[in-house]
């Protein structure tokens, strides 16, 4: 089955899987074959050329409840509470620590630029950017985050589902409009601002709809979302409203279709019997709000319940055969697998 076109991909957790796993210690199973969506050796059977890596710090919350309470057919899951940047910081430090021990390994490259990204790519190799998915690890002074721009950090999301210094979050709850609480703080503005002028995009899929829209309003480049799905098709606060795809389709941004069962699901459940049929559905509906150039991935892999023919980057094959057969050409089956990931890095990053 097809390996190509490579699949650059908006979101994975693997760094914060092999980070609870034990560290750098079980870093090798990266590159010999693990229990999980993504390693070298399913990467490459798969057609997975790497994305967007995130480092993110576990909140203390049961998974399995979260999981049970998301399988019901409606749920309200309250926001965790916040995390300290004193309790933040050495967990996203042990998560960069092990993204550049597997640079240092040879399984993946760490890119900075365009350049980077196709040079990767072009020698068959995983690249990854390096992002951070909620900013607990940043202070208000910011200082942190001009030093991680330097160690490479190109990709952040001010909040995870929880309470930031710089917004709110939105919380997993079914049926809901996305417009759950406060967007960002002044804290969370001066954030946007000086990401703009570094080159570190912004990321809205963890934003509620007043933090999306203090996003839209004060930033210069294209709106991002790197793993949501469409709130016409599930109803989930965590998707994307009509509303919200159009201005991100007016900023010329993107969004990276999340495959999550709880997010793609009419029912909003957490149960991972989803055809691709089911996905095929959402991407049909992200085009025709977003246009061909503005519709790609993002996976959630090792972080997420994902459809039962998708379960890792080995199974991405299905995927390509499902929309060829649903109709999609090679133009756009190379747009929606890397091509516009790469034209909307390329516009926030500039060249
Ligand atoms: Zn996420």
């Amino acid at each position: 089955m097809a390996v190509s076109p490579t699949i650059f991909d908006g979101h994975n957790d693997v760094l914060s899987k092999l980070y609870r796993a034990g560290g750098q210690k079980v870093a090798e199973t990266f590159l010999s074959g693990r229990e999980g969506a993504i390693d070298v050796p399913s990467a490459r059977n798969g057609g997975f050329g790497g994305g967007f890596f995130a480092a993110y710090v576990p909140s203390p919350v049961d998974i399995d409840f979260k999981m049970e309470e998301m399988a019901k057919p409606a749920y309200d899951l309250p926001l965790p509470d916040p995390i300290d940047w004193e309790d933040a910081f050495p967990v996203i430090m042990a998560q960069a620590a092990i993204l550049f021990d597997l640079e240092s390994r040879g399984a993946l490259k760490v890119c900075r630029s365009m350049r980077d990204i196709q040079a990767t790519l072009q020698a068959g190799q995983m690249a990854a950017i390096f992002h951070i998915e909620g900013a607990e690890a940043i202070d208000p002074e910011l200082h942190t985050l001009e030093v991680l721009y330097q160690a490479g950090l190109r990709s952040i999301g001010p909040v995870w589902s929880r309470p930031t210094i710089f917004g709110h979050g939105v919380p997993f709850r079914y049926p809901s409009s996305p417009d759950t609480g406060n967007g960002l703080t002044d804290h969370g503005l001066r954030l946007v601002r000086r990401c703009d002028e570094l080159g570190i995009m912004v990321d809205l899929s963890h934003l509620n709809e007043a933090g999306f829209w203090d996003v839209a309003r004060h930033s210069t480049k294209p709106l991002v979302a790197t793993h949501s799905s469409a709130h016409a098709i599930c109803p989930h606060s965590r998707n994307l409203t009509d509303r919200q795809l159009a201005a991100i389709r007016d900023s010329d941004g993107m969004v990276g279709l999340n495959f999550a069962v709880a997010f793609l699901r009419d029912d909003g459940r957490m149960l991972a019997d989803v055809p691709l049929e089911q996905m095929l559905r959402h991407l049909d509906h992200l085009i025709t709000h977003l246009g061909e150039d503005r519709v790609g991935f993002g996976s959630d892999y090792d972080g997420a319940i994902v459809p039962e023919v998708l379960t890792s980057c080995a199974s991405l094959p299905a995927l390509r055969l499902a929309m060829a057969k649903h109709g999609y050409n090679d133009a756009l089956m190379t747009k929606l697998c890397h091509g516009n990931w790469l034209r909307v890095l390329e516009k926030t990053w500039g060249t």
